[in-house]
């Protein structure tokens, strides 16, 4: 059985979550390791990858930290809570690492990026630290802190990808899988540590993206998200001879998401994040054109007063978002919408305030990630600005923010009960083995009885809309 969130873009649910990837038994392999992610999908993502460099180098998995030779932890840094909960984590293996001294624990991630060697000297029991970008070096690192040395590498790169390996995929459901087309961010919100712990966009090759949504597709998969910071600057960066000439384009996100959905109408595709500035009408009107792509987008606001978001350097303003949600909804009706939103930034008044929630009210999100705002050393907010707003009005304005949501969100499942939703069935409910569980083209979770239908895990089915939680949808096939 697995869980089934409103998201799986950033899931609470599986913060920390152990990579159980292939089975293996303590006989198969000299050496095991055990990894932990946090954060964002991307991140989750990368412990596929990293898994499937260890693996050809004759690691095996586990699931158990005890039984493990190397612990990692996949860290994310883009709030101060999210460092201090794998602060806390590694205290953990405090007591362990004292009864298994040859035991090596890295830190690999946004963290390791931030913090560099750093970490190694306030965390006595880290054995390594590497990097987003360094990750192909991990085998010859532990090698080096094997032999008594600690393994650093926090080199940031240009142009890695990891395109050419084939990540695998862990805690699997089978049927949805994340795709990375591309890596680190050139944007610079002020408020936002990313762009220094992921470093420079680049987008990896689209022909291995392809080669990649093939194969998942293949093997069974039905949903795949293509994945980066800021999905809607993607390019091919490997253009063949003939775009060197003109004679062929490189290739765009709305090009990207066309050959992935002709992959098969029978692969259902979504993506995220696109950044508003970034989203165009062409990709508009590519998801319009082809019903396997998910009406769905998420597009992070942050704020809707434009005083604060030119502080936060988001390059629009609130009138030119409302415009883009407009523009959405006349090209793909009934598209579902999330955003990301922070409170609190600094010299945010009650006034800007207002402004977030009356655009909400406007907005009228189906999903929304709130958050106050947490400085993080380093970003342009932090050099530039004074952090002005007190904790207590920050998380005060983030309540007033999510009980709004919450209203609007209960409303748009709402108007959902009458409907009929075509459901990709992810397996069975939390609840009940008599159920199943799936998700709305829209990305709305929903639960329907088994009864006496012939439907399995990974089948599409059309379930009618009875009923409704907040976060759930109710409804039996038909
Ligand atoms: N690239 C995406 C974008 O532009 O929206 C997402 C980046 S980030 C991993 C996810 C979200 O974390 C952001 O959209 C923002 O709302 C939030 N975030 C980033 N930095 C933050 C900070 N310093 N304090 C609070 N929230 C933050
Ligand atoms: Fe951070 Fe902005 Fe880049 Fe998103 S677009 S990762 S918020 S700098």
């Amino acid at each position: 059985m697995f869980e089934l969130t409103a998201s799986k873009i950033h899931d609470e649910t599986k913060q920390g979550e152990a990579f159980a990837g292939l089975s293996s038994s303590s006989l198969s392999f000299q050496k095991k390791f055990y990894i932990e992610s946090y954060g964002c999908a991307m991140n989750f993502a990368d412990s596929e990858v990293i898994a499937s460099i260890l693996i050809d180098k004759g690691f095996g998995v586990t699931q158990n930290f005890e039984e493990a030779d190397l612990i990692f932890l996949n860290t994310c840094s883009i709030r101060e809570k999210a460092e201090l909960t794998v602060r806390k984590r590694l205290t953990e293996f405090r007591q362990l690492k004292r009864q298994k001294p040859g035991m090596l624990i890295g830190v690999l991630g946004c963290m390791a990026e931030r913090l560099k060697s750093k970490f190694i000297e306030e965390e006595k029991l880290v054995d390594l630290v590497v990097g987003p970008d360094a990750y192909r070096t991990l085998p010859a690192l532990i090698e080096e802190a094997e032999s008594g040395q600690k393994g650093v590498n926090v080199l940031l790169s240009r142009e890695e990808t990891y395109g050419d390996i084939s990540p695998v995929r862990l805690n699997s459901n089978g049927v949805t899988a994340f795709v990375s087309i591309m890596r680190g961010c050139n944007n610079m919100c002020s408020f936002c540590v990313v762009p220094f712990t992921r470093g420079r966009e680049r987008s990896r090759d689209a022909n291995s993206i392809i080669k990649e949504c093939e194969e998942l597709f293949n093997n069974g998969y039905k949903e795949i998200t293509l994945l980066g910071q800021n999905v809607d600057s993607y390019l091919n960066p490997n253009p063949s001879p003939q775009v060197e000439k003109g004679t062929v384009k490189p290739v765009t996100f709305s090009n990207l998401l066309e050959k992935v959905a002709l992959i098969s109408p029978l692969l259902r595709v979504r993506f995220s994040t696109s950044h508003p500035k970034d989203i165009t009408d062409e990709v508009l009107f590519t998801i319009a054109k082809y019903s396997n792509i998910c009406n769905y987008i998420h597009l992070p606001v942050q704020s809707g007063s434009t005083r604060i978001l030119e502080l936060m350097n988001r390059t629009y303003t609130r009138e030119w978002y409302i415009n883009k949600i407009n523009r959405i909804r006349e090209i793909i009706p009934g598209c579902g919408l999330s955003t990301d939103m922070i409170t609190g930034f600094c010299t945010e008044t009650e006034v800007d305030h207002k402004e977030t929630l009356s655009l909400m009210k406007y907005c009228e999100y189906d999903l929304a990630y709130m958050y106050y705002y947490s400085e993080r050393p380093g970003t342009l907010a932090e050099r530039r600005y004074k952090d002005d707003v007190t904790e207590e009005i920050k998380k005060r304005r983030l309540q007033e923010v999510i009980a709004l949501h919450r209203i609007q969100s209960l409303k748009s499942m709402q108007n959902e009960i009458g409907k009929t939703a075509k459901v990709l069935i992810e397996g069975n409910s939390k609840k009940s083995d008599e159920h199943w569980a799936g998700r709305s083209d829209n990305n709305k979770v929903v639960v329907f009885a088994k009864q006496n239908n012939s439907f399995k895990k990974g089948d599409y089915a059309d379930v009618l809309i009875t009923e409704c939680t907040a976060g759930t949808l109710i409804g039996k096939a038909i």
